[in-house]
């Protein structure tokens, strides 16, 4: 079959055209990827591919398709391209004002809902997606406030907020420059990368996502000390500080909570690579 612009191709052909086309550009995922945007520029799922793959692909589609794996090839993450990123089980929109969800992040959402009772009031610090927030919301009986220094990070934490189908109420802020008020959780994934490492990262995260996202200044600790000694300025006694960390910071954070003393049950806890990834400790009570 022939059309004017030359052979029709099927969708097989295209995967494979996708797939093969970012092996060669050295795409971790080629294959995953490749599906990605075939199922989101031809908006069907496997069961239809399976069924049609020998079928010609719609012209336009194929374009759109086309244009995808090329921008993937220059190391685009495939979640800024279709805009969107799953994160517990929900989609979320994304763009390049905020970070992509990890699924690292999921162990703090999880060790937030062990600790959280109904009716608590819950902050997230540097809020980025809103997925951190928003999944707590959607989980547990609890109120929120998401802040984030960046007005574009919170539109698109809107967009999640309707998304996601929660009420929360969205601050633009330096950390707790305009924050009032107390809390009983404080939870934050804060930039924490140290500066000089950025560079080394994959030019998917060196140069698509939004570095005041990743940069935790020099020594990648500049948000952990800022955010344990005001905490407790915010949080009601007993409160929770939980926050995501890099794999080899625990000893700084245990480090931090103690130096400050007016915290209590420091816990480091392990992501599903058994790499230290989120710490929690309590404000001390009354
Ligand atoms: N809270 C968001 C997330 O975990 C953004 C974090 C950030 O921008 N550092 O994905």
């Amino acid at each position: 079959m022939y059309s004017a612009n030359g052979p029709v191709r099927s969708m097989k052909d295209w995967l494979e055209y996708g797939i093969g086309f970012l092996e060669a550009h050295q795409i971790q995922d080629a294959r995953t990827d490749a599906w990605i945007l075939m199922e989101y520029t031809a908006n069907i799922n496997k069961s239809y591919y399976y069924m049609n793959m020998h079928e010609p692909m719609d012209a336009g589609d194929a374009e759109d398709y086309a244009l995808l794996i090329h921008r993937r090839a220059e190391h685009i993450p495939v979640q800024y391209l279709t805009g969107e990123a799953w994160f517990y089980g929900r989609s979320f929109r994304v763009n390049e004002s905020v970070l992509i969800p990890r699924q690292d992040t999921e162990v703090l959402v999880e060790e937030a809902l062990k600790r959280i009772q109904p009716g608590m009031r819950v902050l997230d610090l540097c809020t980025g997606s809103g997925c951190i927030l928003l999944t707590v919301l959607k989980e547990a009986q609890v109120t929120g406030v998401g802040s984030d220094i960046s007005q574009e990070a919170l539109l698109v934490a809107e967009l999640n907020r309707k998304r996601i189908g929660v009420q929360a109420n969205w601050i633009q802020s330096d950390l707790f420059e305009n924050i009032g008020g107390r809390f009983d959780m404080i939870l934050s994934n804060p930039p924490y990368i140290q500066s000089a490492v950025i560079d080394t990262l994959d030019p998917e995260v060196r140069e698509h996502e939004p570095h005041i996202a990743l940069d935790g200044s020099e020594d990648g600790l500049l948000f952990y000390r800022r955010i344990v000694e005001e905490a407790p300025s915010y949080l009601n006694p007993g409160g929770w500080v939980c926050m995501e960390i890099g794999y080899d910071q625990g000893q700084d954070l245990k480090g931090l909570f103690a130096e400050n003393g007016q915290y209590t049950n420091f816990e480091l806890i392990r992501d599903l690579s058994g790499l230290d990834r989120v710490v929690c400790a309590q404000l001390k009570g009354e």
